[in-house]
């Protein structure tokens, strides 16, 4: 096996999540030395968050704990976590990046005890569950998560419990005087795969999304489902009452030029999945599928077919106009059959936006780069590599072979450096 000059022909990927994680250990596992940059505390990125994931409607844990192995077996592989790039100079073969380490507060001696969380008195919302619990100031994300230190909320640090708080701890980890620091790199090639974030559902105005208790999201109702969300995965309504008349509003906010103009490929399928958790937890509850049309892409035909065989799912071919808000905390959703050309007015215990992927690359890891070429959503199209939900709307599968792919690129720019 090649063993590739570290220096010169390093491949850096930037983003922790499947994409990154995939590109990273297949061209660390051919010979090549990887750095892996992530912004979060932990590896894992949005997949992480998911109850269940395609194809298999398995728990995302296992693929990705695989993935952390490998990584832990693997010297070629440096990661960084909480760490951002913040400029990118050169050109492919001889680029120098300089990155953004933020401080973690805690040292890789912590032992996941727990110690420091249980004295800690401050709690926060929980930017893992999507704020839909509080958590304190100091912890890990969840009980699979790699790597396994706890971290500390900046603002938390500043305090004089922080301070104590380290005193507490048996392995002397803490450490809340942690500074930021810049380190800058030589690498060979760059892999961008910062992956998406949900649209913002409260621009979508007539859905009431923020406003109204009983009206989420697909990425929040992953969290809802799991078993180690903040309902322990009971798919319950703001005010704790079960769930089981529920509405999924597909297209919300996207293949709209108000919104985002193109189609996430993802969201149709996550409905169907969502709706077989709903169906799954209560056998005696209803779901209605709004839709404008059924994308069911790559090899899910037969996963839509199920769906619609189960008599607890109905399908309304329409865009719902808006959602009201019945006198008991119940969404009504409002709008017109495109079919039967009927109004409807109709309430349920909660309704689930089906919200589009935004590309990480346009909202909150841009590309430091003059040479970046992105389309006019702000998917990443040059300049640098861009692997999965970087590069286009994509599913894992089809995000981790496009990321394998992007291994091999990288690797054929630091053969050439060599
Ligand atoms: Fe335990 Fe220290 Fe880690 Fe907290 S930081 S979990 S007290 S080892
Ligand atoms: Fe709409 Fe379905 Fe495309 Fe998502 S995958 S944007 S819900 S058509």
């Amino acid at each position: 096996m090649a063993d590739a000059n570290a220096a010169g022909q390093t491949i850096l990927v930037v983003g922790g999540g499947i994409s990154g994680l995939t590109t990273a250990v297949e061209a660390a596992e051919t010979g090549y030395h990887v750095l892996l940059v992530e912004k979060d505390p932990h590896l894992g990125g949005r997949v992480s968050q998911h109850n269940k994931y395609f194809p298999k409607l398995c728990s995302p844990t296992c693929g990705l704990e695989i993935n952390y192995q490998r990584i832990k077996n693997n010297a070629r592989i440096r990661y960084l976590t909480l760490s951002e790039v913040v400029d990118i100079q050169g050109a492919e073969g001889d680029y120098t990046v300089r990155i953004q380490k933020n401080p973690r507060y805690v040292t890789e001696a912590c032992t996941g005890c727990g110690d420091c969380s249980a004295v800690c008195t401050a709690e926060v919302p929980d930017p893992y569950n999507f704020g839909m619990r509080q958590v304190k100031a100091i912890r890990n994300n969840h009980a699979m998560a790699f790597p396994s230190w706890y971290y500390m909320d900046p603002e938390y640090a500043k305090t004089d419990e922080a301070q104590k708080v380290a005193k507490v701890c048996p392995a002397g980890a803490i450490k809340p005087d942690m500074q930021a620091e810049i380190v800058e790199e030589k690498v060979a090639a760059i892999v961008w795969a910062t992956g998406w974030k949900p649209y913002d559902a409260e621009k979508i105005l007539p859905y009431g999304f923020g406003q109204y208790a009983n009206v989420t999201t697909n990425m929040r109702f992953e969290r809802l489902a799991n078993v180690y969300g903040p309902t322990g995965g009971k798919i319950v309504r703001a005010d704790g009452k079960e769930a089981k008349n529920v509405a999924f509003i597909q297209c919300a906010g996207s293949r709209d030029h108000n919104y985002l103009p193109f189609c996430s490929r993802i969201c149709c399928l996550a409905s169907m999945k969502q709706a077989a958790y709903v169906r799954d937890q209560y056998p005696d509850s209803k779901v209605t599928i709004f839709y404008i049309d059924l994308r069911a892409m790559d090899r899910y035909e037969s996963f839509l077919q199920k769906t619609r065989d189960d008599q607890g799912i109905s399908w309304i071919k329409s865009k719902p106009a808006r959602i009201e808000e019945d006198g008991h905390g119940n969404p009504v959703v409002v709008g017109e059959n495109t079919l039967t050309g009927e109004r409807y007015a109709m309430p349920f215990d909660l309704v689930v936006l089906a919200t589009g992927m935004e590309p990480n690359s346009a909202v909150d890891a841009k590309v430091p780069y003059s040479e970046v070429r992105q389309d006019e959503y702000g998917f990443v199209t040059g300049g640098v590599l861009s692997a999965g939900c970087a590069a286009m709307p994509t599913d894992v599968a089809s995000s981790v072979q496009s990321a394998t792919a992007m291994a091999m690129k990288a690797i054929h720019a630091a053969v050439k450096r060599g």
